[in-house]
């Protein structure tokens, strides 16, 4: 290919490792937008998906949950475990509800599938441990995270901010009167 003139004074300029330069320097006395974490934290953003946490109700002060099952069936990764015996009133009694927080991907799908609202994930992200049984969450453990860290308003919030069905979203759901087919 052919050289131009103005290729020809870019090379014997060196204008493109002048421009390269440059900018090496312009960013060199920009301020760093680096956060010191731990030292330096940020708010979480509201609504984060993080520690899963079972909602306990304001009423009985025990666990929502009903043991239903719709959070396990959806779960894409399969990693929650509801162990239930019917209670003398017909209603199931969760005896034992687990989740293996390692093998979760934070899809929040088992809150979307929750008639009940009775999981949620909270913003709790900062959690580590040195086994794989410290990421194995019993039932009590997850209504310990709802007191940590989603108990009074926080929670009720949560809900419906990200969980609430709004009248937006279900307008288009209400028969219209061409569709209702009259008297
Ligand atoms: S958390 Fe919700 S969906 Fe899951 S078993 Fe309990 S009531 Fe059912
Ligand atoms: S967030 Fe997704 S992967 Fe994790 S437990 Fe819920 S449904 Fe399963």
């Amino acid at each position: 290919m052919k050289m131009t003139f103005n290729d020809f004074i870019k090379k014997v300029f060196f204008v493109e490792i002048a421009k390269g330069l440059a900018l090496t320097m312009k960013e060199l006395f920009t301020p760093a937008v680096t956060r010191q974490y731990p030292k330096e934290k940020r708010n979480p953003f509201p609504g984060a998906r993080a520690l899963h946490a079972l909602v306990r109700s304001d009423v009985t002060g025990e666990a929502k949950c009903v043991g239903c099952g719709l959070c396990a069936a959806v779960c894409p990764s399969k990693c929650i475990h509801i162990y239930t015996t019917e209670g003398s009133d017909t209603m199931k009694v969760v005896n034992r509800y687990e989740i293996d927080v390692l093998r979760c991907v934070f899809c929040a799908f088992c809150v979307e599938a929750c008639p009940f609202g009775a999981i949620a994930l909270t913003d709790h992200f900062e959690y580590s441990g040195y086994s794989r049984e410290e990421f194995h969450y019993t039932k009590e453990r997850l209504l310990e995270n709802w007191d940590k860290y989603m108990a009074g308003d926080k929670g009720k919030i949560y809900f419906e901010r990200f969980w609430g069905p709004k009248e937006k979203d279900i307008a288009h759901s209400k028969p219209s009167v061409a569709a209702g087919g009259g008297a």
